[in-house]
């Protein structure tokens, strides 16, 4: 009813994209393009941003509980050092 044929930049047919959030996908050679700027998504470099994005989410989490554990630690260290040298 409503399909917006449109030509394909990669494979150059006339196809009808398969729109998802940000993305048209060609149905005859599976291409992803971009909404907002027509753009070829690359799903190799797509992924491994995604890969990294999560990782370095990760490596801040480790990183914060190292740091929390670290001040933990040295404010107990503080607290028993002050607590002997009175005694
Ligand atoms: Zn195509």
């Amino acid at each position: 009813m409503n399909e917006q044929k449109s030509v394909c930049p990669q494979c150059h047919q006339q196809v009808v994209f398969v729109q998802s959030a940000f993305i048209s996908t060609c149905p005859a050679c599976g291409a992803s393009f971009s909404r907002a700027d027509g753009r070829v998504v690359k799903d190799d470099s797509g992924a491994a941003d995604t890969m990294m994005s999560i990782a370095r989410a990760i490596l801040w989490v480790v990183v914060a509980a190292v740091a929390i554990v670290g001040v933990a630690a040295a404010v107990i260290f503080v607290g028993c050092a002050m607590s002997l040298g009175r005694f």
